[in-house]
């Protein structure tokens, strides 16, 4: 499904889009262009075998003009450095978005986590936070799960570095499990605020949710997340898919029992009260209201972006659709959420992990679900007011939100010497 658009050439164009728009300074422009620090590194792991393999890794550290570096590490074998610049810069925009006092990072290592052992993910977790550590740390970057991580490999993280400090310190990563100090409410923190953002979105367009169709592409932590808060909230969740593909059922699925089919055989296919399966592209054209691209980025192209059918489309994956796709989606008058504002409420959590951690607290679910609503609600309608002001679409908007804070930050600290 993916084409040849790089994610960084995209984010690069983003960035230049606001630029102009924002008259920015050139030298702050070039400034925002790369990232401060990257480290690479090649991560040795003894596997079950014994046989010894070398891991490429890296972590990609943005701006941090606002606060200490923030994002995810991905396990995936197509992660290579490009993709993991993007990203980090998408965090930078979206912490300044939701406006959160973080900067932004991203992680990754080069591996098929489908193929390895508890054992390898553990050793090959430990190793590549031991090659991190004078990188990382509570005020400096703190990492967080992504694609294929998760609370495990976040506790392994966590263990490793405190090791090495030879005191406990929970608030070095988020996305813990709650019993060594992660928040309540973090694991499906994305998907809430993806539909918090949908539900916004609704309200504008005059959609009811109730009975509203939807698709779901990604059937992993925010995917199935996402489609089960919708379901709660009355939504008919009509497709998801996975990597595998896609299942359909026009009188809609029961989502938590498509999670536990997947989380038995591996994926949503075969799932027995599906009317048909599915193809990822036939998956993102399906007659439907609402679509959230949950998996990859590059998956809504100039070749696809005119089938869509959706009249909301919620970006909970990160850079799902390019810039030409954007074009053609505006002009269909669909109602884009961007990624930036979309999935904001994973690193909004986050956040108020790393507060009750630093502060030795921990707060109920109802007290972290209630703030993420307000900082959802309050950047929505930040990114709404600014688009219907400046006469830009959301993504625009967004941009120019974030991006502008990011070089004010910058401006405000000046260059040193
Ligand atoms: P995950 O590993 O839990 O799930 C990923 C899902 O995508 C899996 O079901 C996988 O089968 C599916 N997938 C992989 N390749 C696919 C393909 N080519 N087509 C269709 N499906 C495919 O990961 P996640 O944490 O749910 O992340 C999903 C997206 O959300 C990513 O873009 C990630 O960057 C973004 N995101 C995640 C968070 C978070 O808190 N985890 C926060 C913000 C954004």
């Amino acid at each position: 499904m993916s084409t040849q658009i790089e994610p960084l050439d995209v984010a690069l164009e983003q960035l230049k889009i606001a630029a102009e728009m924002l008259n920015l300074d050139p030298g702050v422009h070039a400034f925002l262009k790369r990232p401060k620090r990257t480290l690479t590194v090649s991560v040795p792991v003894k596997m079950d075998d014994d046989q010894v393999q070398i891991f490429w890794g890296c972590r990609v550290q943005h701006i941090d003009a606002r606060g200490p570096y923030k994002g995810g590490i991905r396990y995936h074998p197509c992660v290579n450095l490009d993709e993991v610049k993007a990203l980090a810069m998408w965090m930078t925009w979206k912490c300044a978005v939701v406006d959160i006092p973080y900067g932004g990072a991203k992680g990754g290592v080069c591996c098929n986590p489908k193929k390895m052992s508890q054992t390898e993910l553990e050793h090959l977790t430990r190793r590549y936070t031991n090659m991190l550590l004078d990188f990382i740390g509570p005020h400096k970057d703190v990492p967080a799960p992504d694609v294929y991580t998760n609370p495990q490999i976040m506790a392994w993280l966590m263990d490793t570095y405190s090791r090495f400090k030879g005191y406990s310190v929970p608030e070095c990563v988020t996305g813990k499990p709650i019993i060594v100090g992660g928040s309540e409410g973090r694991n499906e923190a994305t998907s809430r605020g993806v539909l918090i953002s949908i539900r916004e979105a609704a309200r504008r367009v005059g959609m009811k949710m109730k009975g509203a169709t939807m698709a779901v592409q990604g059937y992993g932590n925010v995917g199935g997340n996402a489609a089960k808060i919708a379901h709660n909230m009355g939504v008919k969740v009509v497709g998801v898919s996975d990597s595998r593909g896609g299942i359909y059922s026009p009188k809609g699925l029961d989502p938590a029992k498509v999670w536990e089919h997947k989380m038995k055989t591996g994926s949503v296919l075969g799932f027995k009260s599906a009317v048909k399966e599915i193809t990822n592209p036939e998956l993102l054209e399906l007659e439907c209201d609402i679509l959230v691209p949950a998996a990859l980025e590059n998956q809504i192209t100039k070749t696809n972006a005119g089938s869509i059918k959706a009249k909301i489309v919620g970006e909970a994956a990160n850079g799902p659709t390019t810039p030409d796709a954007d074009k053609i989606l505006r002009e269909k008058k669909v109602f884009l959420i961007p990624d930036i504002l979309a999935n904001a409420g994973g690193v909004t959590v986050s956040y108020f992990e790393w507060v009750q951690n630093l502060t030795r607290e921990h707060w109920t679910l109802e007290e972290v679900n209630r703030k993420l609503e307000n900082v959802m609600v309050k950047s929505f309608k930040d990114v709404y007011d600014a688009m219907v002001k400046e006469e830009v679409d959301m993504r625009t908007s967004a941009l120019l939100l974030g991006v502008g804070r990011v070089a004010k930050a910058i401006e405000t600290l000046g260059l040193w010497p």
